[in-house]
């Protein structure tokens, strides 16, 4: 379980997390919905080490992850796929891949996950050869998300994945992350897009401006008046 208790973050004199609570149990698909700045990517840099918190607690399976840096977080299983893919553009589809196994020595093993990823994404495998740069911004999301699950994560930290592509994509992607959950893969999921981020979401937790303002059951955020109102377009 990833638990996160009275988290606080600043950048310089600007307080961008305050007093941030929330939890992601084993199995569960969390995301976490908010407008532009509200703290999002923010809360996701916080848990992997990328950003540092002023105080609060940050653990996963009791493990503290404020004193742990962002490599040794990836071994005790927990993957980011990071808003914008930063994939390694002047690499092979297969060996950015390769990249996300760096942690493994076991070649087998790395073979197995190789095949996993590429019975996911059918689309990487016809591309493993292709430059990475040359990838439509759909499968450049596929090969950042591939790469993740090739540490053989347990928990999935996913930042904005439908962000800039086309509808029919948007919808591969969250089919993915629901296949992901049937696997028993644990996602936390940041998201613009609340609608199809709640509709496979079992909870969420609502973030406005550097606070979480509401929380619950993805299915009673997703009929509740003031959500729809503010994240859903009605
Ligand atoms: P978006 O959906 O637009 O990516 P977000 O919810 O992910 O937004 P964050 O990127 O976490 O929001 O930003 C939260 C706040 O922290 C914003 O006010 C932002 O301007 C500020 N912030 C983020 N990164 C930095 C930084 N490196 N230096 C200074 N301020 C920052």
């Amino acid at each position: 379980m990833l638990r996160i208790e009275k988290v606080n973050v600043s950048y310089g004199s600007i307080h961008a997390l305050h007093d941030i609570s929330l939890t992601v149990n084993d199995g569960e698909v969390v995301s976490l919905i908010g407008a532009n700045g509200a703290g999002k990517t923010t809360t996701l840099h916080t848990i992997t080490g990328l950003k540092g918190a002023t105080d609060g607690v940050i653990e996963y399976d009791g493990k503290d992850l404020r004193r742990m840096d962002p490599s040794h977080i990836i071994r005790i299983g927990m993957a980011h796929v990071p808003e914008g893919r930063h994939v390694f553009t002047q690499m092979s589809v297969q060996e950015n891949l390769e990249m996300g196994s760096y942690i493994m020595n076991d070649k087998s093993q790395i073979k197995k996950n190789m095949d996993m990823v590429y019975e996911y994404f059918p689309r990487l495998l016809e591309r493993k050869k292709q430059l990475a740069g040359t990838l439509s911004g759909g499968e450049q999301q596929m090969l950042a998300t591939g790469r993740a699950l090739m540490s053989n994560p347990r928990i999935v930290l996913m930042d904005e994945p439908s962000m800039g592509l086309s509808p029919l994509l948007v919808k591969e992607i969250f089919h993915i992350i629901k296949t992901l959950h049937q696997n028993g893969i644990t996602v936390l999921l940041v998201e613009q897009n609340a609608k199809m981020a709640l509709a496979v979401s079992d909870r969420a937790y609502v973030l406005e401006t550097g606070r979480i303002s509401m929380s619950g059951k993805a299915s009673e955020l997703l009929a509740n008046d003031n959500i729809k109102k503010a994240y859903l377009g009605a």
